[in-house]
Order: structure tokens, then C-alpha cells, then sequence
């Protein structure tokens, strides 16, 4: 989408220099509930509440910064994933967005399986009672330790990813005495961002094996040839934040032209497809994202179009929403520490986090919303970047956002949709202590995951 510099109001009026912002919202007070989880409203007060409970008190019991997760609005967007795709497809969470105990026992109950990537994913998520069946292992690297975990626990597949591995599974598998469900993860030459996509013939990346020279073919001759491996399928994920179907569309058209290949070849007909994740949330108002069910059915469409023009039997469906199921419900409470107007540009307001627990906007420009919480204003916007506390200049929260201009230290300021890849990503920098995620429910409010502690710090440091 394209956003066009705007007059910013009377008190920035000539500002202009650069930016990408839209104008103001009429009311600054108003929440759009597009960006914001199910239950957040503003009370009586003008307070942000979330599962019925004030900010104020949230902040007050829990400090700042701390991520907030709307516990019932994450569990219905399970049920929605799976009630759109229904009993003949299979929704993964992508767990690398994020994963904690709580989250994997709310899956388990939701219906939804896990994606993991990584040994410390499976553990998670095995410790939480997920049956190892319902979990796929993902990545262009697992260590053979992880192979051998993931093998040993029976998780339901593995998604091999290089030649290499795909002998690494088989030779492991076999000294377990199993046959290991696997796909292929296969790189289509599609890259897709938002609301573009690009087909490629073929790809520059690290994951999956190209289709376009015939490796993906080979891959899947090897695999058929080893005693060790069962091959279910073939996997292909092709970007992220998408909004546009036209990615999907191809991406499932070149899948499925492989399958085709792989009946003819062998007289195999693969009984499943991974069309992998990338649906793209509302981090603004300008963001329009699907609803569940009408991606489940544009996905549907696609697969049955191709694979009745390829004469092949409809496989099974899987996705693996990470984003478009836990970034919308949660959001990250700051306190504003201190306010920079710099004349003729932008005002900086500086929170008691930044880069730390959001690396998106420094790592990939990614665009963000920003309200103040604790109370409504009536004051005029300002045009306002809101950074980070750690000794970076690109330490960036929020952009170009708008505020009130009566903005004070010690108000409560959120940015919402912070649910996906910021507690997940977030680092020690400057020994920052990691926020906690907080899970809010019904008028109660529970940790997750707790707050890093200057312990923590010293217990890694052995000196
Ligand atoms: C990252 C990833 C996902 C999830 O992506 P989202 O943008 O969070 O939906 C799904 N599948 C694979 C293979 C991934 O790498």
C-alpha cells in the first residue's frame, strides 16, 4: 500500500520533511478495534481496560514494559482457524511467534497442532502435554540432537529441508526403529510481502529445495527410496504480513504441478500439502486483513482448481498461522519516561523499553500504532516517534504515530498488536531484563511468562 505524507495539523504544518504517516484519526481517544484485541475498550475513566481490567492496575501489579495477551480473543482465534478449515485440513501454530507453557495448553484445547524450529520449541511444548503427534519440526538446520529428540518423541512430521538432512532423518529414524513421517519443504519461486508478490524461476534463500532445476524432484526420489522415511507431502511458505491471495494462488499451482510429476513418476499420489503461513494482521488502520474463513476457502479453491486440471486426488490442506493468531491479541504496556519536541520535525517520546521487546520496526521498518492508555485527551495531536531506552539511534518503537500533545511523563502509553515476534525475539540488550507476558481473562490477570530479573542476568554470567 502506498502512504502518503500529510499535513499534520496546525502545529506541524510545515514539518513535512520525510515521513510515512497518514493523518491523524479524527479522535485520538477512539480504539480501532481492528488493531486492538477483542476485549480492549476504554472504561468509564477513558482507561484502557483488557479482559475487564484497567491499565492502571495492570501497570501498577505488573510494571512496565509488559505485554498483555487477551487470552480469550487467542482462543477464539483458534477456534476460527479451525473452524475455517474444517475436519479435512490441518491449521500448525507457527510457535515461533510466540510460545510459552500456557499457550501450547490453550492449543491442545483449541483443537490447533504446533510448528517448533528448535529443540527449546519441542521441549516447550512437549512439557506442556502436546501429544508429540500433533507437532511438525521445522528448519534448515536441525542439529542431529534434534532430530534425534523429535524422533524419539514421534512427532507427527518433519519438514526436511536440504539433501542432507533428508539422509541425516532416514539413517536416524532407522536406528529407532521407526519410519518417520516427513514433507519436503520445497522453494516455489514466489516471494510474497504484504500486498505484492514476486515470481521468481528461481530462488536466492536458504530454505527449502528449489523446484524450479528439478531438485525438489530429486529430493523426493530420494526420500521415497529410503526405508527410514514416510513422505506425506510437500511443504512451501512463501513470505510474511500477506494480504494479497495471488502468492498462494501460484505457490499451490507450481505444489501442485510437482505432485503431478512425482503420480506420473512414481505412482505415488502424496497425500498432503503445507501451503506454510504468512497472513498478514492489522498493525494500523490502513491493514485490511482476511478473516479465517475466507482464506480457508480461497485456499481451498485453489488446491481443488489445480488438482482437478492435474487429474490428481485432493490432497489435505495444512497452514500454519503464527501471526494472524497470537499478534493481534496482545499489546505492550510503556510508561513515558521523557519528551524531546524537536521544532520543525517530530517530537520524541522515550518509553522504559524499545528495541529490546520490539525489534520489528529497527530489524524491518515494520509499522506500529500507538495510544495513550491512561486516560483520554482532549488536546490536538502531535506528530510523535516513539523510541526505545538502549544506546541506539535506530532503537525505534514507533515510527510516525500521532498522540496528544498534552502528553506527560508517567502516562501510560500502548502499541498494540504486539503479540507476534516481539516477546519471541526480544533480547538482553544493554541488559535490559526481558517484560513479562501477562494473560488476562475474565477480570483476572495472570503471568506466563514472568519478568527477567537482575538474577537471571548474574546466574548466566559465571564470571
Ligand atoms: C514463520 C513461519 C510460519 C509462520 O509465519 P507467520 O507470518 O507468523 O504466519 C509458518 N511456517 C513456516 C515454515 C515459517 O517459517
Amino acid at each position: 500500500m502506498s502512504r502518503s505524507a500529510h499535513p499534520a495539523g496546525p502545529r506541524h504544518a510545515d514539518v513535512l520533511t520525510e515521513g510515512h504517516y497518514s493523518a491523524p484519526a479524527a479522535d485520538l481517544n477512539v480504539l480501532d478495534e481492528k488493531v486492538w484485541s477483542r476485549t480492549v475498550t476504554r472504561d468509564a475513566d477513558g482507561a484502557l481496560t483488557v479482559g475487564g481490567i484497567a491499565v492502571a492496575r495492570l501497570a501498577e501489579e505488573f510494571g512496565t514494559p509488559a505485554y498483555f495477551l487477551d487470552e480469550s480473543d487467542f482462543r477464539a482465534r483458534c477456534r476460527a482457524w479451525a473452524d475455517a478449515f474444517g475436519p479435512d485440513a490441518d491449521v500448525f501454530y507457527a510457535g515461533k511467534a510466540f510460545l510459552s507453557r500456557a499457550v501450547v495448553r490453550w492449543l491442545k484445547e483449541e483443537g490447533l497442532n504446533l510448528d517448533v524450529c528448535s529443540g527449546g520449541e519441542l521441549t516447550t511444548a512437549l512439557d506442556a502435554g502436546l501429544p508429540a503427534e500433533r507437532i511438525a519440526f521445522h528448519g534448515n538446520n536441525k542439529t542431529v540432537a534434534e532430530i534425534e529428540r523429535a524422533v524419539e518423541a514421534g512427532v507427527g512430521r518433519i519438514v526436511l529441508d536440504s539433501f542432507q538432512e533428508i539422509v541425516r532423518v532416514a539413517h536416524i529414524a532407522q536406528r529407532h526403529g521407526v519410519r518417520q513421517r516427513v514433507q519436503i519443504r520445497v522453494t516455489v519461486g514466489v516471494e510474497a510481502h504484504t500486498h505484492e508478490f514476486i515470481a521468481t524461476a528461481h530462488e536466492d534463500q536458504k530454505f527449502g529445495i528449489a523446484l524450479a532445476d528439478g531438485q525438489a524432484a530429486e529430493a523426493v526420489r530420494r526420500a521415497l527410496s529410503l526405508d527410514g522415511l514416510e513422505l506425506i507431502g510437500v511443504h512451501s511458505h512463501i513470505g510474511s504480513q500477506i494480504f494479497d491471495m495471488a502468492g498462494f494462488e501460484v505457490s499451490a499451482r507450481r505444489v501442485v504441478q510437482l505432485l503431478a510429476e512425482v503420480r506420473d513418476e512414481h505412482g505415488v499420489e502424496l497425500p498432503e500439502i503445507d501451503l506454510g503461513g504468512g497472513l498478514g494482521i492489522a498493525y494500523t488502520s490502513e491493514d485490511d486483513p482476511r478473516e479465517p474463513h475466507e482464506i480457508a476457502k480461497a485456499l481451498s479453491d485453489i488446491v481443488t482448481r489445480e488438482c482437478e486440471a492435474a487429474k490428481l486426488r485432493t490432497p489435505r490442506i495444512s497452514v500454519e498461522p503464527g501471526r494472524a493468531i497470537v499478534g493481534p491479541t496482545a499489546f505492550t504496556l510503556y510508561e513515558v519516561g521523557t519528551i524531546k519536541p524537536l521544532e520543525g520535525l517530530r517530537t520524541y517520546v522515550s518509553v522504559d523499553g524499545g528495541m529490546s521487546d520490539n525489534i520489528r520496526t529497527a530489524l524491518y521498518d515494520a509499522e506500529y500504532s500507538v495510544a495513550l492508555v491512561s486516560r483520554t485527551s482532549d488536546a490536538e495531536p502531535m506528530l510523535v516517534r516513539v523510541v526505545g531506552k538502549h544506546c541506539e539511534s535506530g532503537d525505534i518503537v514507533v515510527k510516525d504515530a500521532f498522540l496528544p500533545a498534552d502528553l506527560a511523563p508517567g502516562d501510560l502509553i500502548a502499541v498494540p498488536a504486539t503479540g507476534a515476534y516481539c516477546r519471541s525475539m526480544a533480547s538482553n540488550y544493554n541488559h535490559a531484563l526481558r517484560p513479562p507476558v501477562v494473560a488476562v481473562r475474565d477480570g483476572e490477570a495472570r503471568v506466563i511468562v514472568r519478568r527477567e530479573t537482575e538474577e537471571d542476568l548474574l546466574r548466566l554470567d559465571v564470571g
